[in-house]
């Protein structure tokens, strides 16, 4: 099997599996109990949180432990939005989101809040201009992704905190598929809020990252118990929190390799198929982009079938998302790219993770333009 679809989720890393076994096994206590188990497990939570905030350039109490990214996006809009339930509140994000905040953003409207969702040009960038003449008076926060999970465009994030910074304007970075990928530094960004999930960068499913910049208050959107310095209830997830650290510790040291060797990789999988397939086309920007995601039309051809088919032969991608994916929609990202429906539909993305290896893009390239020629040919 060649998994090609690390944008939907990661393998987790052996070195980082071997760290987080024994809080699953032995090490099982509660972080908040008073005898030495639990506190064994404090310590390894707050190590993790040491380790998170070295990766990012953060203080230590800027990092809360969460469920998952979802989790953390729809914390910071609804617990943003419910600061300011008393005042008139418009919120700026764009198009292209992840559905953790596209429809966190769509449950705020119902509320009366106003939300502007910012078009993006043909390789899905946002303008800094565009930000700019979107501010209103009452805006009080723009969420902004870092890089897209589709087509992996990257934002100028770090343009736009700049600009903001002279605005009473909370700031928030959807970074999920950025972290641990490309370097990210929240000073560098500018940003107030940031998201990250450790199953995106070969950690455990079911933890996710968000940054709050010191001084800056939010409310709990899970209550209960004063784990996490009160501000998110529940019993931690210890194993996957001590996962999220060493993965996020391992993942940024390799970043300057492994994106060098996922980018050629990209490179020659998107020459391969365009050998055979000339009117292939790349959706989003050929230069600002996430090392290992690919996004790619077939036009005439249905990504859906393609996807099928590939799966009978062992190969794992996806059509858009996971998230949209199996509903038979075409992909918002697409679409406001400027694609027809059925040009979106046309569409498969390859992501390339850290296990993968430069063998692998020959076998996808071949199992690609096969099942494409199978199917034009069926037709
Ligand atoms: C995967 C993803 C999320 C959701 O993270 P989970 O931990 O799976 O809840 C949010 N935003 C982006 C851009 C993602 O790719």
């Amino acid at each position: 099997m060649i998994y090609a679809d690390n944008a939907a989720t990661t393998r987790i890393s052996d070195s980082v599996f071997e760290k987080m076994l024994p809080f699953l096994c032995d090490q099982y206590g509660n972080a908040s109990s008073q005898y030495s188990l639990g506190a064994k497990a404090k310590r390894a939570i707050e190590r993790a949180r040491k380790q998170v905030a070295a990766a990012i350039g953060a203080e230590l109490l800027e990092i809360t432990f969460t469920s998952g990214g979802s989790e953390a996006n729809s914390w910071v809009l609804r617990c943003v939005a419910d600061t300011y339930r008393n005042e008139p509140m418009h919120i700026v994000t764009t198009a292209i989101e992840h559905h953790s905040v596209l429809n966190a953003c769509h449950s705020l409207e119902q509320t009366g809040i106003e939300v502007t969702y910012l078009p993006v040009d043909k390789t899905g960038c946002i303008s800094v201009d565009n930000v700019k003449a979107a501010i209103k008076p009452h805006t009080k926060l723009v969420s902004i992704m870092l890089a897209n999970n589709e087509i992996g465009t990257i934002q100028p994030i770090a343009d736009i905190g700049l600009l903001l910074k002279g605005e009473n304007v909370l700031f928030h970075t959807d970074a999920v598929q950025s972290v641990g990928h490309i370097p990210v530094d929240v000073s560098d960004l500018r940003v107030d809020f940031l998201t990250a999930s450790a199953h995106k960068f070969n950690g455990a499913k079911g933890t996710g990252i968000l940054y709050k910049r010191s001084g800056l208050d939010l409310s709990p959107l899970v209550f209960g118990g004063e784990q996490e310095r009160g501000l998110r209830a529940g019993t931690e997830n210890v194993a996957g929190i001590v996962a999220a650290g060493y993965a996020i510790e391992e993942s940024v040291g390799e970043i300057a390799d492994t994106s060098k060797r996922l980018k050629a990789m990209v490179e020659d999988t998107v020459n391969g198929i365009k050998e055979k397939i000339p009117s292939v086309r790349v959706n989003g920007d050929s230069e600002c982009r996430l090392p290992g995601t690919v996004n790619l039309c077939f036009y005439g051809v249905s990504g859906e079938s393609l996807m099928h088919l590939l799966d009978l032969k062992g190969v794992c991608l996806s059509t858009s998302s996971a998230c949209t994916s199996g509903k038979g929609e075409p992909s918002h990202v697409l679409l406001a790219l400027g694609l027809t429906e059925q040009q979106a539909k046309s569409a498969i993305r390859i992501s390339y993770g850290k296990y993968n290896c430069a063998d692998e893009v020959g076998k996808v390239v071949t199992a690609v333009c096969d099942a494409y020629k199978k199917i034009v040919e069926n037709r």
